[in-house]
């Protein structure tokens, strides 16, 4: 099952966008399948969560955080991801350079933009984004490579795309700005139900979960 959602969504993909298989929920051996069918990077919600399946999958794939980050957890995220999709403010930008600091490491970041404006979800409002960005290129040892989004949930995916829309185009005034130490090149949005209309909109980074591992129990 596993291996022929994987081939037929990968066959539907553009050069040059990459897919994260969103793995919350999920066995080590599931994962494992997905990453034998070709999965190359694996987006996890959870610290701990990955902490148990990074033992066993190590180098195999690339990890990218793409749940939320909480302050005190960035030491761990920046031992185990390759890439934190979430960063939303300055605080955690600050948090994971320290933790950075020392390492050598430079923690590739995407900033979360709470592209529908949604008071109690996480992301960077679209107003606060650029001033946001100034201040986290401060940050020696964070490097900033694009944008990720959500979008408010929808059961259509059509009614996502101005949403999209929305994320491209600060997308594009956020390189045209031309900060040091950010670079707009990947832009992560699109789900199971939504990915065709993300990447008609100009995402490059998808996550996909139910599509790929079928329906979850929970959350
Ligand atoms: C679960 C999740 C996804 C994938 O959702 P599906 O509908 O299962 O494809 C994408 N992004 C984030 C942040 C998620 O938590």
């Amino acid at each position: 099952m596993i291996r022929e959602n994987l081939k037929r969504i990968l066959e539907q993909l553009p050069d040059g966008v990459q897919l994260v298989g969103a793995v919350k929920t999920r066995t080590t051996e599931e994962i494992l399948e997905a990453i034998d069918g070709g999965l190359k990077i694996i987006g996890q919600n959870y610290v701990q969560e990955a902490e148990k399946t990074f033992q066993t999958i190590g180098t195999r794939a690339k990890h990218h955080l793409i749940g939320h980050l909480q302050s005190n957890k960035a030491k761990k995220a920046v031992e185990l991801f390759d890439m934190i999709e979430t960063v939303d403010s300055e605080k955690l930008a600050k948090a994971i350079s320290n933790a950075c600091q020392g390492t050598g490491k430079i923690m590739p970041v995407l900033l979360e933009v709470n592209s529908g404006e949604e008071p109690q979800k996480a992301g960077v409002m679209p107003a606060e984004l650029f001033s946001l960005l100034e201040k986290i290129s401060e940050y020696e040892n964070i490097s900033v490579q694009g944008l990720m989004t959500m979008g408010p949930f929808a059961g259509d995916p059509e009614d996502a795309r101005p949403y999209f829309q929305k994320t491209r185009q600060l997308f594009e005034q956020a390189e045209s700005l031309g900060i040091k130490n950010v670079k707009m090149k990947y832009l992560s949005m699109g789900m199971s139900n939504s990915f065709k209309v993300a990447i008609e909109e100009g995402a490059n980074l998808i996550r996909i979960g139910t599509a790929i591992f079928g329906e979850r129990d929970y959350y």
